[in-house]
């Protein structure tokens, strides 16, 4: 069993409490590998270590184009090593190999991305309406940032942090979720073999208790970026604010996924199955509340129970396998909680229901994919976010009910629309309160193409040009062009 230390300073670091956690494979529920388990005094060595980075070592000096070059460099590391990485992140969280290995391809182009906006952060020369001034402005990078992680795409989440703010010049510590922290830091050790100067990523791994509230609360910490759930996002924000520090947070959802009479319903069928059971619905974007108008009704459900059927569940290592286990024992409890709800508010399972009790899968933490009717929107299993394999489908009669179903929700992260009518699409997709709107398709994400929520679902953006922005604060800096100074009295300055 491999033991992972912090990673600090560009070195692997014991941790101060001389403690490890066990992380748990899903598929096995044997104990795969140990992290350190962090506390204060290692939040402070990983804090200093990029603050020093930041403030005197070779990375603030560098030329932003030397930074894009770095950062190229890690797109290739990356693809590189993706099919070394892949298998240990499914150990970690359960999420098919095959599955993370494309993801991690693809995170090398979100690196190559930012590489070339690197060197186009460009300020502005304002036409200053005052003749004895030149003004100018920059955008600068903030200085240390805390990036924080949910398990469920550990990879994935970081490096739409890690790519823009390290474009923008800034330094990371980086604290991923307690049960899968294993793929973090050993990216965070490619970093060093791409030519990264020590201390510009660092990773201290550890509980959000034990580790994240001292980092978002260390006052040389000047930027935080998370992905997590709704109660995280809301303690980090208030902790954040004690000290105005900007926050990006990309929080939880309960999209809507709406399929009028008029769609090609086996494409709507096939599309809202990926959206919600590809990843066992452990994904912030799942299209957790199917909507259907009321006359396809019927045979729209069988063709998503025929779908969604034959889905593979299956060992996460395993090529073939297409659904993978809960991430961990307390999530497969609370999803279990949640089936118990839903029986509870007297909805009806058409499909699943439970705890899978296929053959080989006995010792992993396997929940069958579940269908739920009878669902209405004031229901719990409707509002909260279950974030397993559990849909509840529902009714709606005209476009009107369809929105204000859609609407009806703290969260606002996805919406898919399923139509041929194109003007239909457009008219809805505008009235629909999301970050992400999906017509004839769901859950398609670029760098190129911004990403975050509405509502409950988050602040600010990632991906995209606009991501970059997160990580930049602007100084404007005004020069005399005055060989006399003013009188220091009598005239408004400027
Ligand atoms: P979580 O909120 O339990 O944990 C997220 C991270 O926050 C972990 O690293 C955790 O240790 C840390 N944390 C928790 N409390 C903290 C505190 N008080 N101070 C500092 N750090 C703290 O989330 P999770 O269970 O790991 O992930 C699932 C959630 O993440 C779901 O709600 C899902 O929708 C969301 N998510 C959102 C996106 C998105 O892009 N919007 C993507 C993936 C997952």
């Amino acid at each position: 069993m491999k033991t992972y230390n912090h990673f600090i300073d560009g070195k692997w670091a014991e941790p101060a409490t001389g403690l490890w956690l066990e992380s748990e494979n899903p598929y096995t529920r044997q104990t795969w590998a140990r992290i350190a388990r962090g506390n204060t005094a290692d939040v402070d060595a990983a804090v200093e270590a990029a603050l020093q980075a930041f403030e005197t070592g070779p990375w603030t000096r560098m030329t932003a184009s030397a930074r894009g070059k770095l950062l190229w460099r890690m797109g290739d590391l990356l693809e590189a090593n993706a099919d070394r990485l892949a298998p240990l992140e499914s150990l970690d969280n359960g999420r098919p190999v095959e599955d993370v290995k494309g993801i991690i391809r693809h995170l090398s182009d979100y690196f190559r991305y930012f590489a070339g906006l690197a060197d186009k952060i460009e300020g502005a020369v304002p036409p200053i309406e005052k003749p004895d001034y030149f003004n100018y402005t920059r955008h600068e990078p903030y200085g240390v940032v805390a990036a924080i992680t949910p398990w469920n795409s550990p990879l994935l989440l970081v490096v739409w942090k890690l790519a823009p703010g390290l474009a923008a010049g800034n330094t990371f510590v980086l604290k991923p979720h307690e049960v899968a922290s294993v793929g973090t830091l050993e990216l965070a050790a490619l970093f060093t073999q791409a030519g990264f100067p020590d201390g510009v990523v660092n990773v201290v791994t550890g509980t959000g208790a034990e580790v994240g509230e001292h980092l978002v609360g260390h006052p040389d910490v000047r930027k935080v970026a998370v992905t997590g759930g709704e109660l995280a996002g809301r303690a980090i924000y208030q902790l954040a604010a004690r000290d105005f520090k900007p926050v990006t947070l990309e929080l939880g959802g309960k999209s809507p996924n709406i399929v009028f009479a008029d769609a090609n319903l086996d494409n709507a069928a096939k599309g809202s199955v990926m959206g919600m059971f590809n990843t066992s619905g452990q994904a912030c974007i799942a299209c957790s509340r199917v909507l259907v108008q009321d006359n396809v009704y019927e045979a729209f459900l069988e063709k998503l129970i025929e779908h969604t059927s034959a889905a593979r569940l299956g060992d996460p290592l395993d090529p073939a396998t297409e659904m993978g286990p809960m991430g961990c024992r307390p999530h497969f409890e609370k999803v279990m909680t949640y089936l118990k709800i839903a029986a509870d508010e007297g909805t009806k399972v058409v499909l699943g229901g439970g705890a899978s009790t296929r053959p080989g899968l006995e010792n992993g933490y396997f929940i069958e994919p579940t269908i739920l009717t009878e669902v209405t929107n004031d229901m719990r299993v409707a509002r909260e976010e279950i974030f397993g394999p559990v849909m509840t489908v529902l009714r709606f009669k005209d476009d009107e009910e369809a929105i204000r179903i859609a609407n009806d929700t703290s969260f606002g992260l996805g919406a898919g629309v399923w139509t041929e009518d194109m003007r239909r699409a457009i008219r809805v997709s505008d009235r629909l309160q999301a970050g992400s709107v999906y017509v004839n398709s769901y859950r398609v994400v670029s760098y190129m193409s911004p990403f975050g929520g509405y509502k409950n679902s988050g602040l600010g953006r990632e991906n995209g040009q606009e991501a970059i922005r997160e990580y930049l604060q602007t100084k404007s800096v005004w020069i005399s062009l005055n060989d006399t100074a003013p009188p220091p009295f009598g005239k408004p300055y400027g």
